[in-house]
Order: C-alpha cells, then structure tokens, then sequence
C-alpha cells in the first residue's frame, strides 16, 4: 500500500470544517482532540497510513428521522430525531439521547464522537454513539412526553439492539422517557433485552447508575487532588446545572466534606452562602424531577439564598469548579475570572462546558482541570455494567457497583497520568484523556485493516 501524504493539523481541521459545513461544535471538538493527537502520532507511522483519525472524525453513520406526535390540544407536532454511530470498533455503540430545543446534528456529531474516546477510557467494551432530537419536554404533559418517545422509538428501534447499539440518558432524557422508549422497544419488537440503559430498577436497570456521573465527577477531582496530597474537605465548590449530573455531584461533595453554594438552570443561578446541604439538594431533586420545577423557587424556599437572572455562577469566589450543565458554558473570561477568584480544580461533569480559550486559561493557568471525556465517564461506565448485569440477567449489589465504580475513576485518572504528565510533574489531563482513549481504538481498528 502507498503511504498516504502526511497533512499538518491545521490542514486536517481544515479538512474538518470543510466537510462538516455549519457544525460548529463537531469541528471544535475534533480540533481539540486533533492537536494531542497530532503529537502522539508523530512519529507513528502506521496511524497515518491507515488515516486513523481521519476515520474516527467521521461518524459510521448518521441516521435522521422525522418524529410526528399529537399534543393535548390535538394538534399535529413534528420534531427531527438522530442516532449519531460513531464508532464501534471496541464495542457496541454507546451513549445517550438528549431531548432539547438546542440540539443540532453538530450537537449529537460532537458528542458521539467524545464519547468514542470516554468510553475507551472507561477500559469497558463499548463504541461511541449519541442521539436525540430537538424536542423540549419542558412544560409537556407525562402524556405528551409519552407520545413523543413512542414516535420517537418507532424509528429508532430499527437502528439499536443489546449487540448493535445501546443508548441511555442525557439532557432531558430521565427515568421517565427511558421507561417510555424502553416499553415502546419491548411492545415493537417483543423483546426484553438490555437496549437501553439508565432503566429502572424494576425492569433492569442498575443501583448506582442515576448517582454515577456526579458521583464519578467527584471521585475523578478526588484522585487529582490526592496528587497534591489534598482532599475535597472544607473546599468550597460552585457547580452549575441542576439536573441529574449537578444534585448528584454536589451529593458527593457534601459526603466529603465540601461546601457547595451554587446551583443554576438555563434562567440563570442561586447563590447560598450556607451552603446547599443533603437536605437543600434532596429539595433540588424532588422540584426539578417531580415538580419540573425552575431553580430560581430554591431562593424563594431557603433564607439568605439568591438568585441571579441570566447569569452563570463563575464570579463566586471557589476552589473548586464543577460546570455540569451542557457545552460552551466556560468562556476563556469566565475561566480568568475563576482563576483570579482562587478556583484551583475545575473537573467537568458536562460534556465540553469549557471553550477552547477556557482550556487554555486554565492549561497557562497550570490548575488541575479535568475534561469532562475523563471526569464524567462514570455513567456511562455503569451503564457498562448495567449491560453486563443484563446479559448475565442478575442484579449486582449496590456496594458492588459503588466499589466498580471507584475503581474505574480510579483507573480512568491512573490513564491521565500515563499519557498526561509533563516532565516538571505538570499533568495535562487533556492530553492524557485523548491519547489514552485514542490508542485503544486506533489499535483495534488496526487490526481490522482497512473497513
Ligand atoms: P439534565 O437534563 O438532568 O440537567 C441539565 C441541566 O443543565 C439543567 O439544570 C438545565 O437547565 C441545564 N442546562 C441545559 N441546557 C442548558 C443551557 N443551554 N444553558 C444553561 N443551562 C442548561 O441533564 P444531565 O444532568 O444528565 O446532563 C448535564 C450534562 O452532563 C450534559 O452536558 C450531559 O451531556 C452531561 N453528561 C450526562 C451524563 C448522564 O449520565 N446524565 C453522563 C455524562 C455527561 P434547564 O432545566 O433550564 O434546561
């Protein structure tokens, strides 16, 4: 075989956004991972004549369909519905859905293609894949949402299966929209196999998959901070969201020892310089999940909390940052603001909240910044095995998995080190994350040759 001509990275992003037109956050993403593992590949011949990368950045397919549901009101509504497979060279397809007004084809090409390198990382058997559509359940009855995710699994069951492709949660996408697309897979095809992950307890689903993102989060910025011989007591942590990532990271934060005094949504955040307590975060839980409450009522619920309108919580003064609400929330500002307020650890729960100049100031600013392919891969490392428990058809304790999980944030950072860390001791996680998940997938689809 010929060798194939080397391009330099800015030709190869080039080449991105030349054949992904409008894809804004797909090139931003690709562009990220490109430039460490531009440096790794260097001298590796072998990645570039099989133009590895080059097929990693570009989806095994991309499926779109129209998703028609009826309203309460009896009107027709039509929405547009996509399964992005990215890559299953290591494993069935793998990674959720997000239900959203925001999402886009780049949206769903961006996540499915970090995901292909988080789930590398997780050590499991998993490929990388992502869905969704641009349909908002907010202010949606439990039967209108049941309607769309009947529609919406009409279509989708054709491309999924326990072997094929395994989707799960993310924006939007809770306990209850899985029950409903699971119970519309298992009508369709009359089959009750592990499709879907993130079920509930009651028909497969796994202790621990609902707490494991924010709680792996934590673990993640634990292991950092150990490097320091540091510890998560008595830091002061802001955490954006409110949904499933945000309470359950802010959870563990509170088990250790840490002050958390933020919380936000979309219309902006809530400071409470008492902190936000088991008690408070149990209260986020039932007004967002029950209630699909607003974050703005905690300041009405809780004295001396207050709520900013239209803001994002990076101006409160931290040591620790946990952006988990969804991508782009960190500007470089906002990441010089953090800086100069003191924060010294950001581990991401969101997918890509950082900004390409935020990773910069915080990589010039040398603190412990986690990217989220590594910090947040607990829940799709339960979701590994909830299939596992599936296929085996039994249900491991909760000590079990909590101690799995652990061990996989443990071994996730463990593969930071080895790849990340500078000669002076500097660990870029960044770095360590992209190669470490790189090089599995590049090394399995060596071996398939040419497909
Ligand atoms: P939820 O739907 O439970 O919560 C999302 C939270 O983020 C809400 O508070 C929501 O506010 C806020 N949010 C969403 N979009 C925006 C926006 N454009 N601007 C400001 N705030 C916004 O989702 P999750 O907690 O599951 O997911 C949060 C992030 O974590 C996402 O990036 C997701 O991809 C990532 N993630 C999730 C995993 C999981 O297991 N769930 C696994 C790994 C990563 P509002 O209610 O106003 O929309």
């Amino acid at each position: 075989m010929a060798a194939t001509e080397h391009v330099d990275l800015e030709q190869f992003v080039e080449g991105v956004k030349r054949r992904n037109p409008g894809q804004p956050e797909f090139v931003q993403a690709v562009h990220e991972v490109a430039a460490d593992i531009f440096d790794f590949i260097q001298d590796k011949e072998q990645y570039h004549r099989y133009q590895i990368l080059r097929r990693i950045a570009e989806p095994d397919r991309v499926v779109s369909f129209r998703v028609c549901w009826e309203d309460d009101k009896g009107n027709i509504r039509v929405q547009r519905g996509w399964r992005v497979q990215n890559n299953n060279s290591i494993g069935p397809y793998k990674g959720g859905l997000r239900f959203h007004p925001s999402v886009t084809e780049s949206v769903l090409k961006f996540l499915a293609f970090e995901q292909t390198f988080k789930n590398s990382l997780t050590g499991l058997p998993m490929g990388g894949g992502k869905g969704g559509a641009n349909f908002n359940p907010k202010g949606k009855s439990d039967h209108e949402v049941m309607r769309f995710c009947q529609s919406f699994m009409t279509e989708l069951y054709r491309h999924v299966g326990a072997d094929i492709d395994v989707p799960a949660g993310d924006i939007g996408v809770g306990a209850r929209e899985i029950g409903y697309m699971f119970g519309q897979y298992k009508r369709i095809t009359n089959q009750f196999t592990g499709v879907l992950t993130g079920k509930g307890l009651e028909y497969g689903g796994s202790l621990v998959r609902t707490e494991a993102t924010g709680y792996g989060v934590v673990l993640f910025l634990q292991n950092m901070l150990e490097t320091k011989r540091d510890g998560v007591a008595g830091k002061t942590v802001v955490v954006s969201g409110s949904g499933n990532v945000a309470t359950h990271a802010a959870e563990k934060i509170v088990q250790l020892g840490g002050k958390v005094v933020t919380l936000s949504d979309s219309e902006g955040f809530i400071y409470d310089p008492d902190g936000i307590d088991q008690d408070k975060i149990n209260w986020v839980k039932a007004h967002k999940t029950k209630r699909r409450g607003r974050i703005s009522e905690y300041a009405a619920e809780f004295r001396n909390a207050e709520f900013h309108a239209g803001r994002k919580p990076w101006s409160v003064p931290c040591h620790v940052a946990l952006p988990c609400a969804t991508q782009n929330e960190i500007s470089g500002d906002d990441a010089t603001m953090l800086i100069k307020n003191g924060c010294a650890a950001v581990s991401e729960g969101a997918n890509m909240p950082t900004d390409l100049a935020g990773i910069g100031v915080f990589k010039a600013a040398r603190i412990l910044y986690a990217p989220g392919k590594a910090s947040n891969a607990g829940g799709v490392a339960v979701s590994g095995l909830e299939m596992s428990q599936n296929s085996a058809r039994r249900s491991w304790k909760e000590g079990e998995v909590q101690d799995l999980l652990t061990g996989i944030m443990r071994d996730i950072h463990g593969r930071c080190l080895e790849y990340g860390r500078d000669r002076d001791g500097y660990v870029d996680y960044v770095r360590g994350a992209n190669i470490a998940g790189f090089k599995k997938v590049a090394d399995a689809m060596l071996a398939y040759g040419v497909v």
